[in-house]
C-alpha cells in the first residue's frame, strides 16, 4: 500500500532526476569573467549555445561556489547590448551616430592614426584600460609603442591599498594576500563590500564562522560581510587610521606587541640618523657597504641590523662611532603612538566610536595574538639556517579594501593597518594574514617605471614598463623643472608613488594640454563618460569640447574597445568591438594579478567556449594585429610578418625574459616544467584539460614566514618571484618615504617644485599618520555635515552587472539610505524624494531610512544608474529614470585654493571618492519624482533599443 511518505519521496527523486539530467550536450571549463575574482566555472552547452553556468569544484579560487552575477553570465553573454561590428563616428562626438565598417577599414585607421603618433611622439598616445585582465599584456603593448601614458583602472579603484602593502610588507589584501582562513581566531574586516573580494571571502567568513572565530567589521555601512560580523563598527568615514593608532596606542600601552617578531622580521631596531635639518636626518644609518646598523644590546655597540641572533636595542638614542646620533625605528614609532592625542578617549569622538569600544577592540586583539596563538608542528628553517621546531603564529587576520582606499589619506591608513599587523607578529604566520603565492616581493618590487626624456624617442620602445615603484626622487617621471612627463602626472611631485597610474586625470589634463597635449585616446572597457569619472557632465563636457574656432577637438582622436553599447561608446570615433568572456582566450597570468592562495601559485586562462555569432574580436587579438601593422618591436618578426596569429599563440610563445612567459604550468618542450621553462607549444591543450587553470602546492614548511623561509625564497628565486633568496625585511618605518620628505626640505639633487614643497613634506612621512580628508577639510562642516560614500552590492560588479537581464531583477534602482534617527527628524519616509547637495553639485533620488549605517553617513549602491539609450535597455528603464550616481557630486579637484588640486591620495594619487561631504534638502511637493541630473538620450542603433537605422 502506497503511503503519503511514498508520493513525496517519488516527487522527490522525479526532481532530483530532473536536476541531475543533462542540460546540455557538452561541459566546458573556463574561467568567469563576472567579477576580478576568476573563479573556475563549467558551463553546460547545447547545440552551441550556452545553457547554464555553474561552478568548478576543483578550483583553487571557488571550490565550486558561484555567486549571482557568475550564474548569470549567460545573460551576459547574450545581452542585448552587445556590440556587432566595428563602427566609426558619422556625427558630432556624443550622438551618437556611426558607421558601420568593416574590421580591415577598422584596423588600417587605427594604425594609421597610431603610426603617425609613434614616428612623431609616442607620447601623444594616452592608453588606459578599465578592469581588465591582460594587463601583462597591454602593458607591454604600451612599452613596445614607447608611450609612458599607459595604465589600467587601479588609481582609481585601489591603488593605496595596493602601494602600502607591496612599500610595507612586500604584498597586500586581495589578489596579493589573505588571512588565514583555517586557522585565523579574530577577524578584523576593514571598509570591505561585497565585491573584493567576492566568493573567496564568503567561503573564507563560511569556515570561520563554522570555527566560531570571532568577525570584527570596522565600516560605516552595515551590509553584506558587516551584517554577518560578531561586531559591526560604525566608523565614520576617514577616520580609519585615527581607529587604527587608537589600537596601537593601547597595545604599546598595555606592552602587548610582539617584540621578537619585530626584531627578526622588521626595521624596528634600524638605527634611524636624528639630525635635524641635515640631509641624513631620518635615513638610516648604514655600514661602509651601506648595510643598515642596529645597536647590539650585549656588545653595546653598532652592528649589521641582518646578523642573525644579535640582540638590538629598541629603545633610547644611541650615539655612532663617528658621532652622530640615532635612535631606533621602534623608539620613533613608540613615541609617535604614545601620544595622548591618539588614546582612544582622543580620537573616538573624531572616529564616531565609544573609547570603551575601542579600549575592548585592543584587548580582544592582544588576547587572540597572545593568548590564543596557533602552533604548527612543521619543523622550518629561516633564512640564516636556524631551524625551528615549530611554526607558532598569533591567529590575528586582518583584511581591509577600497573604504581604505579612496580616501585622501588612504595611503597612510593601509601603511597603519600593516604596521598593528606587524605590532602583532600577525604576518604570514599562522592564524595571520597571509601573503598569496608569488608575493612576497622585495619592498617594493624591483621594477622603476619607464618614461623619462630619454627614454622615450619617435618609432622606439621604451626600455622598460611604464608602471612601477619609485625608491627615490630621481626616479619621478619629470623634467629638471619637476614638470610632470606622464599625461595623468603620475610619478610626478602631484603623487609620486602612483604605482597603478591615475586613470581618473587623463581626460581632464589632456583636455587642459596639461603637461602637453595628446592626439590620441584609446581605452579598453573604461566607462569614462559615466560611473568611472568623478564629475559626469564636466567629463562629458571635456570630452566633446572642440578648440576655439576649430572643428577639431580638444582631444582629437578617442579609439575605443568594448563588448557593450556603454555611455563611453558614443564619444569615441572609432569603435572596436570585443567579444564577450566567453568567446575569447585569456589568460590570468602571474606576470598580472595572480590568482595563487597562501598555498602556492596558480594562474588560469579562458578558452573560447562558443564562437561568436557577430562581427567582433577579442580586444588582444586586435592589440597584436594593431602591433604587427605598426611594426612593434617584439610582434613582427624578422622579415615584417606578424609574429602571433593571435592572442592564444601569444600566450605560448611570449617569453618576458628567458624561460618565463605568461604561464608558469606546464611549460617546457615536454610540459613537465613549472614557472620556468621554455614554451610548450600543447600548453594550451594541457590547460584545457585541466579544467582551464594550473596551481602548484608548497610543501607544508614553506607556508608560513615566506619573507625569511630559506627554503621558500630559494624556491620562488629559482621559480623567479623574487630576484634573490635573500629575506624580506618588513618595513615598520620607510625610509623610502622619508627619502622624498629629505627632497622637500631641500636636500639631494631632485627637489620638487616650490609650491609643492611643503605638501611632500608633511604627507611623506615615514611613519604612518592621520589628517582629515582633503575635502572634508576644505568645505565648511556646517553646510555639508554628512559622509556620502557607496558601497558595490553583492550581485553586481561595476557598470556589466546592472545592464545583465538576471541581475537587474535584483537591482535596478538604487536609494540614498540614511539613519532612521536622520530622516525622521527632517519628517521623510521611505521612499520620499531628496536633493543631495555637495560644494559641487547637486541629485535628486529617493531614501530609505535604516539603522545599519553611522549616523552621519549616508550611501549608496554604486553604478545601478545608466543613460537613457545606452545598454541596449528600454529609454524608461529605472536604470535611467529614478537610478542615480554619486559621481555627479564628486570633483575632480578640490575646492579652489591657492593652486589646483586633484582630490586625490597626495602619496598615491589615489582617487578619493569617498572624501566626499553633502547635505540633504527637501524635495518640493511639486517636483517630479525622477532621478536629476538627467541626460539627454543618447542614440544608439537600432539592434540596440536606439533609432538610429
Ligand atoms: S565571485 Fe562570482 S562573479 Fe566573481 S568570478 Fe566568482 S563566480 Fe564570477
Amino acid at each position: 500500500m502506497k503511503t503519503p511518505g511514498d508520493a513525496g519521496r517519488s516527487r522527490r527523486s522525479k526532481v532530483e532526476a530532473a536536476a541531475a539530467a543533462p542540460v546540455g550536450d557538452a561541459v566546458a571549463f573556463t574561467t568567469c569573467y563576472m567579477c576580478a575574482c576568476r573563479c573556475g566555472i563549467k558551463v553546460h552547452l547545447r547545440e552551441g549555445g550556452i545553457r547554464y553556468i555553474e561552478g568548478n569544484r576543483q578550483h583553487p579560487v571557488n571550490r565550486g561556489v558561484l555567486c549571482a552575477k557568475g550564474a548569470a553570465g549567460i545573460m551576459q553573454h547574450y545581452s542585448p547590448a552587445r556590440l556587432t561590428k566595428p563602427l566609426l563616428r558619422v556625427g558630432p562626438r556624443g550622438a551618437g551616430e556611426f558607421r558601420e565598417i568593416a574590421w580591415e577599414e577598422a584596423l588600417a585607421t587605427a594604425a594609421a592614426w597610431l603610426a603617425s603618433i609613434r614616428d612623431s611622439d609616442p607620447r601623444k598616445l594616452a592608453f588606459f584600460t578599465g578592469r581588465d585582465q591582460s594587463q601583462a599584456l597591454t602593458s607591454w603593448w604600451a612599452t613596445q609603442f614607447g608611450t609612458p601614458n599607459y595604465a589600467a583602472h587601479g588609481g582609481f579603484c585601489s591603488v593605496n591599498m595596493a602601494a602600502a602593502g607591496f612599500y610595507t610588507v612586500g604584498g597586500s589584501f586581495w589578489e596579493f594576500g589573505e588571512p588565514d582562513w583555517e586557522h585565523a581566531r579574530y577577524f578584523l574586516l576593514f571598509g570591505v563590500a561585497e565585491d573584493h573580494d567576492s566568493n573567496p571571502i564568503k567561503i573564507g567568513l563560511g569556515k570561520l564562522r563554522r570555527r566560531g572565530a570571532r568577525i570584527v567589521s570596522v565600516n560605516p555601512v552595515r551590509t553584506g560581510y558587516s551584517a554577518i560580523a560578531d561586531e559591526w563598527v560604525g566608523i565614520k568615514p576617514g577616520t580609519d587610521g585615527l581607529f587604527v593608532f587608537a589600537l596601537i596606542h593601547e597595545l604599546l600601552r598595555l606592552g602587548r606587541v610582539d617584540l621578537a617578531f619585530l626584531v627578526r622580521y622588521t626595521n624596528a631596531p634600524w638605527l634611524v640618523i636624528r639630525d635635524p635639518g641635515g640631509a641624513e636626518d631620518g635615513l638610516f644609518a648604514r655600514d661602509e657597504r651601506g648595510r643598515p646598523l642596529a645597536w647590539d644590546a650585549r656588545e653595546n655597540r653598532a652592528v649589521d641590523a641582518a646578523l642573525p641572533d644579535i640582540a638590538p636595542r629598541l629603545q633610547g638614542e644611541v650615539t655612532l662611532p663617528d658621532g652622530r646620533r640615532a635612535v631606533p625605528a621602534f623608539a620613533l614609532l613608540v613615541e609617535r603612538y604614545l601620544d595622548p592625542g591618539f588614546a582612544p578617549d582622543a580620537v573616538a569622538p573624531r572616529c564616531g566610536i565609544a573609547a570603551e569600544t575601542i579600549h575592548g577592540l585592543a584587548r580582544e586583539l592582544a588576547e587572540a595574538a597572545f593568548e590564543e596563538e596557533i602552533v604548527l608542528d612543521v619543523p622550518w628553517t629561516d633564512w640564516a639556517g636556524r631551524r625551528h621546531e615549530r611554526m607558532v603564529g598569533r591567529p590575528v587576520s586582518m583584511h581591509a579594501m577600497r573604504g581604505i582606499s579612496a580616501h585622501s589619506n588612504g595611503f597612510h591608513t593601509c601603511r597603519a593597518i600593516h604596521v598593528l599587523q606587524m605590532l602583532l607578529g600577525a604576518v604570514d604566520t599562522p592564524g595571520a594574514w597571509r601573503y598569496k603565492s608569488p608575493f612576497p616581493r622585495a619592498i617594493p618590487p624591483a621594477v622603476k617605471p619607464a618614461g623619462r626624456a630619454h627614454e622615450i624617442a619617435p618609432g622606439q620602445a621604451m626600455p622598460g614598463p611604464p608602471l612601477g615603484f619609485p625608491t627615490a626622487p630621481e626616479d619621478l617621471l619629470v623634467d629638471d623643472d619637476g614638470v610632470p612627463l606622464r599625461i595623468d602626472k603620475a610619478f610626478s611631485w602631484e603623487a609620486p608613488l602612483a604605482a597603478h597610474g591615475m586613470m581618473h586625470s587623463v581626460i581632464g589634463n589632456a583636455w587642459k594640454a596639461d603637461p602637453y597635449a595628446i592626439d590620441t585616446l584609446f581605452l579598453y572597457m573604461s566607462n569614462m563618460s559615466w560611473n568611472s569619472s568623478m564629475d559626469t557632465a564636466g567629463t562629458i563636457a571635456m570630452l566633446t569640447d572642440r578648440a576655439s574656432g576649430s572643428d577639431t577637438y580638444k582631444i582629437p582622436r578617442i579609439i575605443y574597445a568594448d563588448a557593450y553599447y556603454s555611455e563611453m561608446v558614443a564619444y569615441a570615433d572609432l569603435v572596436l568591438p570585443d567579444t564577450t568572456y566567453l568567446e575569447r582566450w585569456d589568460c590570468i597570468s602571474l606576470l598580472d594579478r595572480p590568482i595563487g592562495s597562501a598555498e602556492g601559485p596558480a594562474d588560469a586562462i579562458r578558452h573560447p567556449v562558443v564562437k561568436p555569432d557577430r562581427d567582433v574580436r577579442p580586444f588582444q587579438d586586435v592589440l597584436l594585429d594593431l602591433g604587427a601593422r605598426l611594426g612593434l618591436p617584439g610582434m613582427v618578426t624578422p622579415d615584417g610578418k606578424p609574429r602571433y596569429a593571435d592572442y592564444a599563440q601569444y600566450i605560448t610563445q611570449h617569453e618576458r625574459a628567458p624561460g618565463i612567459g605568461l604561464l608558469a604550468g606546464w611549460r617546457g618542450a615536454e610540459g613537465d616544467r613549472i614557472a620556468v621553462g621554455a614554451p610548450n607549444p600543447r600548453q594550451l591543450d594541457a590547460y584545457i584539460a585541466h579544467g582551464d587553470f594550473w596551481s602548484h602546492e608548497l610543501p607544508a614548511d614553506q607556508r608560513y614566514f615566506k619573507f625569511a623561509n630559506k627554503a621558500y625564497l630559494e624556491g620562488a628565486a629559482r621559480m623567479g618571484f623574487v630576484e634573490t633568496p635573500e629575506p624580506i625585511v618588513l618595513h615598520l618605518y620607510s625610509e623610502i618615504l622619508q627619502k622624498f620628505r629629505l627632497a622637500a626640505q631641500g636636500h639631494g639633487k631632485t627637489k620638487p617644485p616650490p609650491a609643492l614643497r611643503a605638501r611632500i613634506a608633511a604627507y611623506f612621512d615615514p611613519l604612518p599618520l592621520w589628517y582629515a580628508p582633503f575635502e572634508e577639510a576644505a568645505v565648511d562642516g556646517e553646510a555639508f555635515p554628512l559622509h556620502a560614500v557607496t558601497q558595490r552590492p553583492m550581485p553586481i560588479y561595476h557598470s556589466w552587472g546592472s545592464q545583465n537581464a538576471w541581475l537587474r531583477q535584483i537591482y535596478n534602482q538604487n536609494h540614498l539610505y540614511l539613519h532612521r534617527s536622520l530622516g525622521e527628524a527632517m519628517g521623510l519616509r521611505d521612499d520620499d524624494w531628496v536633493w543631495v547637495v555637495s560644494h559641487w553639485g547637486r541629485i535628486k533620488c529617493p531614501v530609505r531610512l535604516v539603522t545599519g549605517v553611522n549616523r552621519e553617513t549616508v550611501w549608496t549602491w554604486n553604478a545601478v544608474a545608466k543613460r537613457a539609450g545606452t545598454w541596449g535597455l528600454a529609454p524608461e528603464a529605472p536604470e535611467s529614470r529614478t537610478a542615480f550616481l554619486l559621481n555627479h557630486l564628486i570633483a575632480e579637484h578640490l575646492p579652489k585654493g591657492a593652486r589646483e588640486t586633484l582630490n586625490a591620495d597626495p602619496v598615491t594619487g589615489q582617487a578619493a571618492w569617498y572624501d566626499l561631504k553633502v547635505r540633504l534638502e527637501p524635495v518640493g511637493i511639486s517636483e517630479a519624482k525622477e532621478a536629476a541630473p538627467r541626460f539627454p538620450r543618447l542614440a544608439a542603433p537600432k539592434r540596440l533599443g536606439g533609432e538610429v537605422p
